[in-house]
This record gives C-alpha cells, sequence and structure tokens, in this order.
C-alpha cells in the first residue's frame, strides 16, 4: 500500500515507521521545515527508544521518506493519514480542530482516485462527518472514503504499542474503506491483535472513552492514596490487592503527582465539553478532571511541609520533569505545576531530567538546569523525585547525602522502601504510606 502521514510528530513519525517496517511505501508529511529536514538528515525531532534505527532501516530500505510537500504523495496514495495535533482549544477546553481541517482541505485538493482519508488524530465524535463536509466542498469530484481509526500508543513504549496493540479500532462508513485498513493492518491482524471495526462515531468515542477510564483509574487509586495516609494503610499493597482481581486489572493503578501528558489532561477535558453540549454530562470524568488539577498543587504543599514549612530562599532538588520517563515530551507534565508553585513559594529549583531539558528550558526559564542528580543536589534542602526514570531507580545516597542539607527525600512515585532511604540519613515521604508531616 502507498502511504501518506500527514503530521511527523509522537504519533504520525512512529505510525508511518512502523506501517514502512510492515512493506508499506510510507512518505510522512510535516509542515515543519525544521522538523523534515532534520528526519532527511538522519537525526530524530523527538526522543522514542529504537525509533532512529528503525527510522534508519527503513529509509535505507527506500520505503519511508520525508517532505514538507504533501500534493505529490497525496495524489498516488492508496490511504492519507491525518496525525496532526489537536491540543485543547484556549478557553473553554474542547479540541482545537483546526490543524485536522486545514490537513483535510489541503489533501483535498491533492487526492487523484480513490483515497482512503484516515483520521489517526485524537477528534470528538462528528469530526470524520466534518471532515467528509469539507471534502464535498473543496473538491466535490474527490473519490475519498473518511475513516477513524484511533491511535493508542504510548510514548516511551511507542514501537512495541504499535506492532503488538491490544486492538485496533477502524470506524467506517464505506466498505471499500474496510478493504484497504484491513490490508494495511494485516501483518498485526496475523499476528492476532484484534481488528475492531465499528461506525465512524463510535470509533471516535472509543479513544475518549479509553482515556477518561484510564485517567479516571489513575485518580481512584491517587485518592486512595491519600486515604491510606490517613488511616495507616500502604496504597502500593492496596492496589496489588485490588488489581490482582482481573476485572479490575493491574495496570495504571500506581499512585503518584497525578497524570500529565500530551493526551490524558487534553482529552478528558475535550469528553467533558462534548458530553455537556449533547446535554449528557460525564461528571465522574469532570470529578476526575478537578482532582487531578488540585493534586499537583498538593504535591508541592506536601513537599513543602516535608521540608518543614519554612522554603523561602532555600534550594529543592527536582528528580524528573518530563510527564513520565522515556520521552523527552513536556507537555502537561506534573512537574511543571508542582515547579511553578514551588518558585511562587520562594524556592530556587535545581533540576535535571535524563532527555526533557531541552523541552523543559523554555517552559521552566528561572531554574537551574544540572548535569546529573548530584549536581541537582547540591546546597538542597530536599530531593523531590517527579518521574521515575529508571536512572532515578538506583540513585547513590551516600553520595546524594553529601549534597543535602538537612536530607528530606520526597519521593512522589513510591520507587523506594523508606528503610533503604532512611538508612542513608534522609527522612522520606512517599504517597500513600505513611502520614506526611
Ligand atoms: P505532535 O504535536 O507531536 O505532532 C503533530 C505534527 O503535525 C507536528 O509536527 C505539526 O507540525 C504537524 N502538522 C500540523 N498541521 C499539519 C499540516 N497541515 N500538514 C502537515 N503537518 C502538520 O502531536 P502528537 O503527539 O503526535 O499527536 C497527534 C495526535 O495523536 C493528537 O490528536 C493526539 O491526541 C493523538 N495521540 C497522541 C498520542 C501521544 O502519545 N502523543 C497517543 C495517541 C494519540
Amino acid at each position: 500500500m502507498r502511504i501518506v502521514m500527514i503530521g511527523s510528530g509522537y504519533v504520525g513519525l512512529v505510525s508511518g515507521v512502523c506501517f514502512a517496517d510492515f512493506g508499506h511505501s510510507v512518505t510522512c508529511v510535516d509542515k515543519d521545515d525544521t522538523k523534515i529536514g532534520a528526519l532527511k538528515a538522519g537525526r530524530l525531532p523527538i526522543y522514542e527508544p529504537g525509533l532512529d534505527e528503525l527510522v534508519a532501516k527503513n529509509v535505507r530500505n527506500g520505503r519511508l521518506s520525508f517532505t514538507t510537500d504533501l500534493a505529490g504523495p497525496v495524489g498516488e496514495a492508496d490511504a492519507v493519514f491525518i496525525a496532526v495535533g489537536t491540543p485543547s482549544r484556549r478557553g473553554d477546553g474542547h479540541a482545537d480542530l483546526t490543524f485536522v481541517y486545514a490537513a483535510a482541505r489541503e489533501i483535498a485538493h491533492a487526492v487523484r482516485g480513490f483515497t482512503v482519508v484516515v483520521d489517526k488524530s485524537t477528534v470528538p465524535v462528528g469530526t470524520g462527518d466534518e471532515v467528509e463536509r469539507i471534502f464535498r466542498e473543496e473538491s466535490p469530484q474527490a473519490d475519498v472514503a473518511v475513516v477513524s481509526n484511533p491511535e493508542f500508543l504510548r510514548e516511551g513504549a511507542a514501537i512495541t504499542d504499535f506492532k503488538r496493540p491490544d486492538r485496533i479500532v477502524v470506524g467506517f462508513e464505506d466498505e471499500r474503506a474496510r478493504d484497504v485498513m484491513t490490508e494495511i493492518y494485516r501483518p498485526l491482524y496475523l499476528n492476532s491483535s484484534p481488528l475492531i471495526f465499528t461506525d465512524r462515531r463510535t470509533a471516535e468515542l472509543i479513544k475518549y472513552a479509553a482515556n477518561a477510564f484510564l485517567a479516571m483509574k489513575i485518580t481512584f487509586i491517587n485518592e486512595i492514596a491519600d486515604l491510606c495516609e490517613r488511616v495507616g494503610a500502604d496504597v502500593q499493597q492496596v492496589a496489588r490487592g485490588i488489581g490482582a482481581d482481573n476485572r479490575i486489572g493491574s495496570k495504571f493503578l500506581h499512585a503518584g503527582p497525578g497524570y500529565g501528558g500530551s493526551c490524558f489532561p487534553k482529552d478528558t477535558l475535550a469528553l467533558v465539553k462534548t458530553a455537556q453540549d449533547h446535554d449528557s454530562p460525564v461528571r465522574l470524568i469532570e470529578a476526575t478532571v478537578a482532582i487531578n488539577e488540585s493534586r499537583k498543587h498538593a504535591m508541592a504543599r506536601r513537599i513543602i511541609r516535608a521540608c518543614g514549612g519554612e522554603v523561602r530562599g532555600r534550594t529543592i532538588a527536582v528528580l524528573g520533569l518530563t510527564f513520565k520517563p522515556n520521552t523527552d515530551d513536556m507537555r502537561e507534565a506534573p512537574s511543571l505545576t508542582i515547579i511553578q508553585a514551588l518558585l511562587d513559594a520562594g524556592v530556587m529549583i535545581r533540576a535535571y531530567d535524563p532527555e526533557g531539558m531541552e523541552q523543559a528550558k523554555p517552559m521552566l526559564p528561572t531554574i537551574t538546569f544540572c548535569a546529573d542528580p548530584y549536581e541537582a543536589a547540591r546546597g538542597a534542602i530536599a530531593i523531590a523525585l517527579i518521574t521515575e526514570w529508571d536512572e532515578f531507580r538506583a540513585l547513590d545516597f551516600a553520595r546524594l547525602a553529601e549534597q543535602v542539607a538537612d536530607p528530606v527525600f520526597v519521593d512522589l512515585r513510591n520507587v523506594y522502601p523508606h528503610e533503604e532511604i532512611e538508612r542513608h540519613g534522609f527522612r522520606y515521604v512517599g504517597i500513600g504510606r505513611r502520614s506526611p508531616q
């Protein structure tokens, strides 16, 4: 199949490369010429484990190319995927569909012959209908079938997720699209990943329902963690105890500083807005959004409390800035809110993150970025672990203790057993394990 991927970000690039690896011929398009320039020069614009080798391999074998010019490749394509951003619209939290509609207009003028136009971006119910209308308006003679094929990959494990998905969801209205989509995903289908065919609106809603459910699950365990602290229980044991029940499942039951990232915050908000617009409010998700927002501020207060409350003019070390490990993505990272609240309280921040510092620098212009955890800890009154990168799982606490005046370790990801840290003279504050001071 000849595939064009419009948008070469976290989703578009990974999907495009994986399709090429399945044997399809793929052109990745982006309107950002620095991104395309980098890709053409063999450099990746994002950090994603394993992506560089896979890109290099498929460029070498001639199945993958990059361009800023959409028209040529779209004219030849069997399927054109839209994988552009759908951020929150400023002001009301609705998904901003400007990029999707702009891409649809450009595609409409470039298609030749029957083409399947596949929306991979996360979009509200009815967006496929609107894309179809745009095609009728811009190019009435175009023969296209508009499909919804939401993406469920996770940054940090994107290639494995794409190549071994739990399911592939395809929402279509035109029977011809089903055949093309089956052909595109044949390698996965043969690998026994279930292909769920449904109508387009249902497919669009499946994506939001999935993300909202996961966000709710995280928020649930975070509230249970707070309760654990009050009643003297241990949230990790509770998570284990409930997660062993197959009806609940053990994933997404790690208490922490609240969810963040480029998807959950905007997608929960967009679902809330869609539901309100249709007079069918999703109150569980409204509560989830509110609880998660206040949790990030509560984490800053927890750090301040752990330091005895007097923090103005003092230094706190932050380990981990990205919203989760193995990505450089800083969008909606909880660290941003937590650090801002600490800065507001007069704290000076020294931070280290293995991959996120380039993206973080313009977002956090007043903090000090350090070369490693030990440099970050220098002169600090506390160390706060915000993102559980592997390299923070085996810290040299003897060395850290030398840098810190009155050692306090605030472990917002429950990475460490408290005994291990206390042995080195630190006071330990985790999540949902002991009453915070
Ligand atoms: P991104 O911001 O990393 O990438 C989007 C890219 O699209 C950018 O490079 C931008 O320059 C490009 N673009 C915008 N308009 C264009 C146009 N008209 N022509 C060509 N290129 C254009 O975004 P992302 O994280 O890859 O997310 C894309 C979509 O996938 C979103 O709807 C998101 O919700 C969804 N999604 C993301 C993830 C994730 O983990 N990042 C997972 C599942 C779904």
